[in-house]
């Protein structure tokens, strides 16, 4: 499943995360291990700090993982921060911006933010699929 919104940033803090990396990365490691860090190699619950900001490293088997494995924003090719500007308005907005206005307000090609806004809708079409329980908890996340 891919992670979106597990928490709900006020109106600071979301332009904080539209134009900072780190901040994006921040709140999408405070999101993933939200309950708790376990390493998903071997269980353990300890960490250390890893290589890349915001990063955990188990501190049993060295396993790393980002802060964005598991997420939309994982290998993605753009500064976060505009992919994250990407994802709050396909999912939060209220209004459907098109990939055109996207790229012209994020300096990136129009075809980049088609990719990704289809990356996101397939992210929402997977979690249509889910079964009750799972979609509840996931309404949260979008409300
Ligand atoms: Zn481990």
């Amino acid at each position: 499943m891919s992670r979106i919104f597990t928490n709900e940033p006020d109106q600071i803090e979301l332009e904080e995360l539209f134009s900072s990396d780190d901040k994006c990365l921040e709140f999408l490691a405070e999101a993933k291990w939200n309950n708790g860090y376990t390493c998903k190699k071997c269980g353990n619950t300890n960490y250390c700090p890893g290589k890349t900001p915001h990063s955990r490293r188990c501190t049993k088997c060295k396993t790393e993982e980002s802060a964005t494995a598991g997420t939309i924003f994982h290998n993605c090719k753009f500064p976060v921060h505009k992919a994250f500007y990407i994802a709050w308005n396909v999912c939060k907005g209220k209004e459907e911006v098109s990939t055109y206005e996207f790229a012209r307000r994020l300096s990136l090609r129009q075809m980049t933010c088609w990719n990704f806004k289809t990356k996101i809708r397939q992210a929402l079409q997977e979690m249509d699929s889910l079964s009750d329980n799972e979609r509840e908890s996931i309404q949260k996340i979008l409300r």
